[in-house]
C-alpha cells in the first residue's frame, strides 16, 4: 500500500473508533480529501485527526467532530442547510455530499475567498459561500432544513433558532470561548425547542460582525 492510501485508511479507522458509524457520513468523508482544504505547511498532517490552523487565526476542524456534527443533524438528501463557519469550506462540502444545498457563512472575506476557490476546483455544484456575520443567519434563504455552527456561542443565536424549519435539528456547540463548551442539538417542534447535549467540544468563538481580513 502507498503513504497516502495508508494514511488515509487510518483517518477513516480514526473516524471510526471515535464514534462515526453512520455509512453516508463515513463515505462522504472518504471520498472529499481533506487535504485540498488544508494549505502550506500544515497540508502534512491533514490526515490526523486534529483541528489544523488555517488564516484569519482559524482552524479547520477535527475530522471527527465534524464526522460527529455530520452524523447528528440526520441530514435528508432533499435538505437547505446553513452552516455558519465556513473557514476552510471542508465541512460545508461535507454537508453538500448529503444534502440539496448547503449555504456557508462566515465573517471574513479572505476565508469565503479561499473557500470558494477549494469548492470550485473539487467541482462541488451545490455550496454556496457568503461573507456575513451568520449569527442573523440568511434570512432570504431561510427557512433551513438543518443548520450547523462550528464556532462556539454562550446560547443558541435566536435568529438561527427562528430560521429553522418546524422538524428541522440544529447542531452547535455552546459556552463560554475559553472553557469547555457542549455540543447541542436543538430540534425545532411546532409546540417549542427541544435541546440535548450530546459530548464536550472546543471551538473558536462565534465572534459578532464581519471581519477585517
Ligand atoms: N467549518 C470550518 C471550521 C470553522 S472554524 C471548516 O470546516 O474548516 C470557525 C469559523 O467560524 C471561523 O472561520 C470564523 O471566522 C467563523 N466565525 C466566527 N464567528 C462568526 C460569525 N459571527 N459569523 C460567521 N462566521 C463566524
Amino acid at each position: 500500500m502507498t503513504d497516502e492510501a495508508e494514511r488515509k485508511m487510518q483517518f477513516l479507522y480514526a473516524l471510526r473508533s471515535r464514534g462515526v458509524t453512520d455509512a453516508r457520513v463515513l463515505s462522504a468523508m472518504e471520498k472529499i480529501d481533506r487535504r485540498a482544504f488544508v494549505k502550506g505547511l500544515f497540508a502534512e498532517r491533514a490526515y490526523e485527526d486534529m483541528p489544523l490552523p488555517i488564516a484569519c487565526g482559524q482552524t479547520i476542524s477535527q475530522p471527527s467532530i465534524v464526522g460527529l456534527m455530520t452524523q447528528a443533524l440526520q441530514i435528508n438528501p432533499r435538505d437547505k442547510v446553513l452552516e455558519v463557519g465556513t473557514g476552510a469550506g471542508y465541512q460545508a462540502v461535507i454537508l453538500a455530499q448529503l444534502a440539496r444545498r448547503v449555504y456557508t457563512l462566515d465573517r471574513y472575506r479572505r476565508l469565503v475567498v479561499a473557500a470558494r476557490a477549494v469548492i470550485e476546483e473539487l467541482g462541488i455544484p451545490n455550496v454556496t459561500a457568503i461573507t456575513a456575520d451568520g449569527s442573523f443567519g440568511l434570512p432570504e434563504q431561510a427557512p433551513f432544513d438543518r443548520i450547523l455552527v462550528t464556532a462556539a456561542a454562550e446560547d443558541a443565536p435566536s435568529p438561527l433558532l427562528a430560521q429553522l424549519r418546524v422538524g428541522g435539528i440544529m447542531v452547535l456547540p455552546v459556552g463560554q470561548s475559553d472553557a469547555v463548551q457542549s455540543l447541542i442539538r436543538v430540534t425545532r417542534h411546532e409546540t417549542g425547542y427541544e435541546y440535548e447535549e450530546l459530548r464536550a467540544v472546543r471551538f473558536v468563538p462565534l465572534v459578532e460582525g464581519v471581519g477585517e481580513d
